[in-house]
């Protein structure tokens, strides 16, 4: 338990404060590398609001569209769902909303006021165009140069289109141009233009390196200039512009990262019969990821363990007709060291008729012909990671070519904080970049875990191996409308659950009662630690004290939901419905049949109406409230039903006793049942109402 007691001056009139929410972060947030906040997004994805969704994934995540598709997600390894059966499948969540909205559908950010500084930025893949975004942000005129024709670095080159089709990549960049980026395409910095050139001659107030690791490594090898030994970056680049190297049968791939995997999956599907990986590692050390391990053996690619390769075999018509690999005895040493080790008497031949190495990228340093620059054997820049600057003070570098290789969505961060230095550089400010993060929320505790409901993650309808390996067709799809809302209701809103107000706690056990989780922990007065609450609403629907408060969300929202529908005038009659298994298009209205004269309001679970929230549609003059919860049981949470009959029952008699009718306030439990029964519910309720007369 992290948080200090809450005080009620602390929090502002609204309740709510950004300052509430951002407390302690949710585990999924402090895995993703560039912090997004996942909980709100899956929140509004569980809503059907894929609007809100992309615009809260993009506040932190430029290369939205991509990273649905390729992300490795660091979030999902740390998300509490997954305590309880598979986490929340957050990557394919975003995927769904950044298309369905593409690069229109995103709101733009806004720009500050124009600086006339002039910033280039070397690169057009993820960390330079989120470099660019960020400067267009802050006033800036970004331009950013790439020598290929594309932008988008490698998502739009390197990576196959079977995982990442080129219209994806184009939905982030669009977007990111929307904000005033301009881009130069076709020029490579240090052969057409460089570097001085661009400060002095173009003027341009700072330069920003972003140029990545586009070339390959090779092992001089025996035969290794033979027309069908390929390199992993120039094999995957040529076959996604259309111009696929040559190929024989027999591939043979050497390395086991996920390159290698996209180089082997690719040789299949340019027609390999055989496509085998030849690598250092054993099983438990292959460097790949797990799942790409897994799609490229279910597509038909064999493994070759603790194997380093010797020489490529040559026939006498100068064919390639096998490489000689020597047994490897370790790869890394007592230290964790990479430091292979091999026994020379025990080598064998792999047949082959083609051999690609993809065994590391590594940077093109043409970059820096006439820029002054020190450039390392490695082809690295000298670089601050505190400053992001090189030693001249104006060109700063980011992404891989100073980082370890890694990911799109780390490349991205990369490319934000560069943005954040030059930008403190263009405003003479000391670069100081690094900021304490809020609290990680703990583990769920297993005593709080009991009445969670348990729902399997949804699945990802993908193609057979058999049918994958033949063509670039995307192996996986995106998942349906409804489906990208369910996924999202498994998750447990971490983090924004409730608060008790100290100074206005007495301490009367309610909470502690009215928990269907045990969260809440009773001493001098009661406490609820994040880390057991489950966000349900329910103890701030029933504190007499009102000395509860939700972090998620701002108890005031259904009362100024409500009162804006009925100031509206059209509807007088209001249904409050429990959205746990309402469709997309129900939470959305669109494309349902309504009941004329009802405004159907949807919510999470009706675990959390108030006596005050039902009594407040009278007073601002409903002529009736239905409330439709799920069935007890068959709710986010439980006992749903039988808490809102109690709730109806006593606003019921608080009408009466005013002289209302009661029958105005009506509970129909068949939220679970479908469209046709909460129709039937709603209708039924307005002929009711119709015939009552106008002063009951
Ligand atoms: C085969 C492969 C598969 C991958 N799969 C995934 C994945 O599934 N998920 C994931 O998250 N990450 C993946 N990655 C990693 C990811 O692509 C990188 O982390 C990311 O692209 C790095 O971004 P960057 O901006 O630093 O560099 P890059 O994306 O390399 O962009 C650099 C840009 O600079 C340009 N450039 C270079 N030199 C010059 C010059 N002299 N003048 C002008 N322009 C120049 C290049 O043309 C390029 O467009 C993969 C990488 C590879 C190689
Ligand atoms: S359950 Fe939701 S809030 Fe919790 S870690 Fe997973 S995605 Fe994040
Ligand atoms: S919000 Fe729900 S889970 Fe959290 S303490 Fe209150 S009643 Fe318990």
């Amino acid at each position: 338990m992290h948080q200090k007691d809450l005080q009620s001056q602390e929090i502002g009139p609204e309740g709510l404060t950004k300052w509430l929410l951002e407390k302690e972060w949710a585990p999924c947030r402090y895995g993703c590398p560039v912090h997004a906040d996942v909980r709100t997004y899956i929140e509004h994805a569980a809503c059907g609001d894929w609007e809100k969704a992309i615009d809260v994934i993009r506040e932190q995540l430029p290369f939205a569209a991509v990273c649905g598709r390729i992300c490795h997600h660091p979030c999902e390894d740390n998300c509490r769902r997954g305590d309880l059966e598979d986490p929340v499948a957050i990557r394919e969540v975003k995927r769904f909303a950044a298309e369905t909205q593409g690069a229109a559908g995103s709101s733009l950010h806004e720009t500050k006021a124009h600086t006339g500084k002039k910033v280039a930025v070397v690169g057009a893949g993820p960390s330079g165009m989120s470099a660019a975004l960020q400067l267009a942000k802050n006033g800036h005129m970004p331009v950013v140069f790439d020598r290929a024709e594309i932008a988008g670095g490698v998502p739009a080159t390197i990576i196959p289109r079977y995982r990442l089709p080129l219209e994806v990549t184009r939905i982030d960049v669009d977007w990111i141009c929307a904000h005033g980026v301009e881009l130069r395409l076709g020029v490579e910095i240090g052969k057409d233009i460089t570097i001085e050139q661009l400060l002095a001659a173009e003027e341009f107030d700072a330069v920003l390196i972003a140029v990545g690791l586009s070339s390959s490594r090779k092992l001089p090898l025996p035969g290794s200039d033979h027309p069908r030994v390929h390199t992993v970056m120039d094999f995957l680049r040529d076959t996604n512009r259309g111009d696929a190297p040559e190929i024989g049968k027999e591939v043979v791939v050497i390395g086991a990262g996920d390159v290698a995997m996209d180089a082997a999956r690719t040789s299949l599907r340019l027609g390999a019969e055989k496509v085998k990986i030849l690598c250092l590692e054993n099983e438990e050390e292959i460097p790949a990821y797990e799942w790409e391990v897994r799609e490229a053996r279910e597509e038909g690619v064999e493994f070759i363990k603790r194997r380093g390769p010797v020489g490529i075999q040559l026939a006498d018509t100068g064919d390639i007709t096998g490489l000689t690999a020597r047994k490897v005895t370790r790869v890394f040493d007592n230290e964790g060291m990479f430091a292979p080790a091999y026994d020379d008497s025990d080598v064998i031949t792999v047949d082959a008729d083609t051999v690609i190495f993809a065994i590391g990228q590594a940077p093109d340093p043409g970059y820096g012909r006439g820029s002054g620059l020190e450039i390392d054997e490695r082809g690295r820049p000298n670089w601050s990671p505190d400053t992001y600057q090189t030693e001249r003070e104006n060109i700063f570098a980011c992404g891989e070519i100073v980082t370890p290789p890694g990911s799109v969505v780390e490349a991205c961060e990369s490319g934000k904080r560069a943005a954040e230095a030059v930008h403190l550089y263009l405003s003479d400010e000391t670069i100081e970049l690094d900021r304490p993060l809020p609290y990680e929320i703990d583990a769920l505790p297993e005593e709080n875990a009991d009445n969670i409901l348990r729902r399997e993650r949804m699945a990802v309808a993908t193609l057979p191996p058999e049918e994958r390996r033949c063509s670039f067709e995307v192996i996986d799809s995106t998942y349906p409308p409804d489906t990208a809302a369910f996924e999202s209701r498994r998750c447990m809103s971490c983090g924004g659950g409730a608060e008790v107000l100290v100074d206005k706690c007495s301490t009367c056990l309610t909470c502690l009662r009215v928990c269907p989780f045990d969260a809440p922990l009773v001493t001098d007065v009661a406490r609820i630690p994040a880390e057991r609450c489950q966000a349900c609403g329910i103890c701030e629907a029933e504190c007499p004290s009102n000395a509860i408060v939700m972090r998620r969300y701002n108890r005031g929202s259904l009362k100024n939901q409500t009162a804006c529908i009925l100031g509206a005038g059209e509807e007088t009659l209001v249904a409050y419905i429990g959205g746990f298994h309402a469709s997309a298009a129900e939470w959305r209205g669109e494309a349902i049949e309504k009941v004329p004269g009802v405004a159907e309001l949807y919510l999470t679970s009706t675990a959390s109406i108030s006596v005050s929230d039902l009594l407040f549609a009278f007073e601002k003059g409903a002529g009736g409230l239905i409330v439709i919860p799920c069935k007890d049981n068959n709710d986010r949470y439980p006992l749903t039903a039988a808490r809102t009959a109690r709730r109806v029952e006593q606003a019921g008699a608080m009408l009466r006793e005013a002289g209302v009718d009661a029958s105005r306030l009506q509970m129909a439990p068949v939220a679970d049942r479908g469209r046709d029964a909460v129709f039937r519910a709603l209708d039924k309720f307005a002929g009711e109402i119709s015939q009552m007369s106008v002063n009951s």
